[in-house]
């Protein structure tokens, strides 16, 4: 029997509530596959600060850099909120990030039939829907250059660089380049080319590699053009590639227009199998622990597990048909009912996994 270590950082607010939901997922398409799942959980954000005085302790990153896989729910809360930014629970996102490797993000932003209604975007506008998979590079530019304070000209100021070499480029290019094989063959690249120095090397790289994939369509858009056009016409997009900060920025936005963050997974990705699964969504302190909280994100989270480290394909299958057909029947949680009778979260997770157990 195939057998998957998963590590699983539950953190605060609702998640361990959806990290639950989405355990209990992936085990009945394990019975169902003949594939086993070990979870071992481990402490990260505000409760392992709690408990441990660190929001990332070191028992987490050997936990994950020896699990096969790892799925994350939310960290963070306004318990945690007035803290120094050095042990902000916060701050053990871009540690494990770092620790594990990630490069890419890969932020999918779909908009599901069944929710068409959810949409902020005028129904002619999103007539066809939209299904585009961001790939945001995440371990360089401006978050991680070097920053400080110092006397300026005008007295106190401070500062952040933004620096891109020629290596992390052109693999989180090819990244992006195999993804859009795998899907419309169409990347579009942005940067903002007419100003900074980090986006011309970045533009001359992507396009030095397209002809290593002449089945791919590329084309660039500056990052201001970018956001204008994900909300005028968002269906023009398939896989979109683009720098740390202006993929955080244009990924929220992109969620944005499906109308739904509890319905938006992601994956982080290195250059091993080795992947950090998690919802786009924090751990929305006001709902939690009443089991309300919307799991499908992170359900899908799952499914992108299988899919990008265990290259399981018929398990992620399931899972998202699963999802779209409890989507259809009409179930939805609290922040998708309008008001109208909800299901809590574990009654959700029961209409997906006796979906996926009786082949709905
Ligand atoms: P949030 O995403 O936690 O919540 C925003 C709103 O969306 C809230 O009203 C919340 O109830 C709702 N919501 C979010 N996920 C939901 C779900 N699955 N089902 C139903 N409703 C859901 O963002 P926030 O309120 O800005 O942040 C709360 C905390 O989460 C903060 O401490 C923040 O730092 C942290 N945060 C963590 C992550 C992460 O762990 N990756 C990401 C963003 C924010």
């Amino acid at each position: 029997m195939k057998t998957y270590n998963i590590a699983l950082l539950k953190g605060d607010g609702i998640g361990p509530e959806i990290v639950d939901s989405a355990v209990r997922v992936l085990e009945c398409v394990g019975k169902k596959l003949n594939i086993k799942f070990n979870f071992t959980p481990y402490l990260i954000g505000g409760i392992a600060i709690d408990e441990t005085g660190k929001p990332l302790p070191e028992e987490t990153v050997e936990g994950c850099l020896a699990s096969d896989s790892v799925l994350l729910g939310a960290v963070g809360g306004p318990k945690w909120d007035t803290l120094p930014g050095n042990i902000r629970p916060e701050k053990a996102l871009l540690g494990i990030r770092s620790a594990m490797g990630l490069f890419t993000n890969l932020r999918p932003a779909k908009l599901y039939p069944a929710l068409k209604g959810e949409c902020p975007l005028r129904e002619d506008i999103v007539a066809n829907g939209f299904d585009i998979m961001i790939v945001r590079e995440l371990t360089g530019g401006i978050y991680f250059g070097e920053r400080g304070y110092r006397e300026g000209k005008y007295g106190e100021e401070a500062y952040d660089t933004e620096s891109y070499s020629r290596m992390e480029i052109e693999r989180i290019a090819r990244v992006a380049y195999e993804t859009a094989r795998k899907r419309n063959k169409k990347l579009i690249s942005i940067d903002k080319a007419n100003v900074l120095e980090t986006s011309r090397l970045w533009r001359k790289i992507v396009h030095e590699l397209a002809s290593e994939y002449p089945d791919v369509e590329v084309a660039d858009m500056l990052v201001d053009n970018a956001a204008m056009q994900l909300v005028r016409n968002p269906s023009q997009f398939d896989v979109i590639v683009t720098s740390n900060m202006f993929g955080d920025i244009l990924s929220d936005e992109a969620s944005q227009i499906t109308g739904s963050i509890g319905m938006l997974p992601s994956a982080s990705l290195s250059d091993n199998t080795r992947g950090l699964y998690e919802p786009i969504h924090g751990s929305a302190p006001d709902i939690a622990g009443q089991n309300k909280a919307n799991p499908i994100a992170t359900i899908l989270s799952g499914a992108m597990m299988m899919l990008y480290s265990f290259n399981e394909v018929e398990a992620s299958d399931l899972i998202v048909n699963a999802v779209d057909k409890v989507l259809e029947k009409g179930y939805r949680t609290a922040d998708l009912a309008h008001g109208a009778p909800a299901l809590t979260t574990s009654e959700i997770t029961d209409k997906i996994i006796e979906a996926i157990a009786n082949n709905d």
